[in-house]
């Protein structure tokens, strides 16, 4: 155990561990080394963003999706998923909500649904821009191609988030059906960052098959990919996929490793994810004393909220939902932190020559 504190500190001194540390770090924690962790990852988010929490508006544009990702309520092959598609009114009237809330950035996310041409899309983001053009615009539509992605950010999208999912081929793959591909994952963040979008990886934390390996293979991918944010909640069953029966990821662990990737990457933007507010009452908050400093909220039309049924009893309302900021501001309050409406881009003069 003595190790597991010499471990913590040499992340913290900015030090690289190897994959080996990184097995006995995660496999060998223990209530003491959590908290320890946990302590280093808050001074260290302190030092960059202060008590700042930022808040993001998440609209669900759609839950059509050509894909069959194993674990996801809204893939393709899922017969009871109620599907739905928002108009580019409905977009852009979430937006206007959001903004009159105080929302300086939107995430528009959705299945990976055809109807999203470049030409839609583009005309979409015009349109947010021009009507907030102090707003950034984040996109987390999935696999395109590089010449897609780069009319995007050329129409106006500033971010993307694209969870890695799994840093091992082997394990992405039983994820996964064969026609997705774990080089097409990768290849797609590459083009993200090389074209200048700030980018978002991330993973699920208690996937099926994945090992303490497994994690630590994330861990090093985050340390080599240095993500502008990262995207980390637990896995959580669908009851009409094949993982159905499988366990959910614990509160405990996603909040340890959000401790670590915190000191991995202090700059990076670190959400307290919906799933981890969806399986324990103060997950946000677990999250935010753990290392985590962005919330985000769900900005999509009330109707359509039950729909984006990604796994089990998915949180859509209460301090999950934008209406209830004022609700959200007073939890993170009561914990010590500001929820603060600000664009929130990730702090370039610490993230400066650290991109490969
Ligand atoms: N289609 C886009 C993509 O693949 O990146 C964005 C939408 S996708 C539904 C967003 C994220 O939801 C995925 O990256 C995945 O990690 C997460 N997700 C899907 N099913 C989940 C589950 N059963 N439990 C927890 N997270 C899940």
């Amino acid at each position: 155990m003595p190790e597991l504190f010499t471990l913590i500190d040499r992340l913290a001194e900015g030090e690289r561990l190897t994959h080996g540390e990184f097995v006995t770090l995660i496999g060998e924690r223990t209530p003491e080394t959590t908290a320890y962790l946990a302590e280093k990852a808050v001074e260290t988010r302190q030092a960059i963003y202060g008590n700042t929490v930022y808040i993001r508006g998440l609209i669900e544009v759609s839950n059509i999706c050509k894909n069959d990702c194993l674990y996801c309520g809204i893939r393709a092959g899922n017969p009871n998923c109620d599907r739905y598609r928002l108009t580019e009114e409905d977009i852009l009237s979430a937006c206007a909500e959001g903004y009159e809330l105080g929302f300086r950035t939107f995430v528009l996310q959705g299945g990976e649904d055809g109807y999203f041409t470049d030409e839609r899309l583009t005309s979409l983001l015009s349109a947010i821009k021009q009507a907030h053009p102090d707003c950034a615009v984040t996109l987390s539509l999935g696999e395109r191609t590089r010449e897609s992605y780069q009319r995007l950010y050329d129409a106006g999208a500033d971010r993307y988030l694209l969870r890695h999912e799994t840093a091992t081929r082997s394990h992405y793959e039983r994820l996964h059906p064969a026609a997705l591909s774990f080089d097409n994952r990768m290849r797609c963040l590459r083009d993200l960052r090389e074209i200048g979008y700030q980018v978002g990886c991330g993973f699920m934390v208690g996937s099926p098959y994945q090992t303490t390996a497994d994690i630590a293979r994330d861990l090093e991918f985050i340390a080599d990919f240095k993500p502008d944010m990262c995207g980390i909640g637990p896995f959580i069953p669908h009851k009409d996929t094949i993982f159905a029966d499988f366990s959910a990821g614990t509160v405990e662990l996603t909040c340890y490793l959000l401790s670590i990737i915190r000191l991995i990457h202090p700059p990076v933007l670190l959400p307290a994810t919906t799933a981890l507010g969806t399986i324990h009452p103060e997950g946000r908050e677990r999250g935010i004393l753990s290392g985590a400093n962005v919330v985000m909220p769900n900005l999509s039309p009330a109707s359509v909220r039950k729909k984006y049924m990604l796994y089990n009893d998915k949180a859509s309302d209460g301090a999950e939902s934008a209406q209830s900021k004022a609700e959200l501001m007073r939890r993170m309050e009561a914990i010590g932190y500001e929820v603060v409406t600000a664009r929130g881009d990730v702090r370039k003069t610490f993230a400066q020559g650290e991109h490969p």
